[in-house]
């Protein structure tokens, strides 16, 4: 688990993942952005914008994912 900062608004959040990477979507409580980022050893490698679309499009991709992993 990190704290992550909102560089759009710097309203910072809690992102609990497995292990000590994470890659997928996000979006900011405060200001709404979404995000897509990549954190790998516990630091943000990228952190970049996304559009309503893809941020759908990734996080039906993530569910998907995770789905296969819990089986
Ligand atoms: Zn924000």
């Amino acid at each position: 688990m990190m704290t992550m900062k909102c560089p759009k608004c710097n309203a910072e959040s809690k992102l609990s993942f497995v292990g000590n990477s994470y890659e997928g979507p996000r979006r900011c409580w405060s200001c709404h952005e979404l995000f897509t980022m990549v954190i790998r050893n516990n630091l943000l490698i990228s952190c970049e914008p996304l559009s309503q679309e893809e941020f759908e499009k990734q996080q039906s991709v993530k569910a998907l994912q995770d789905k296969f992993k819990n089986q």
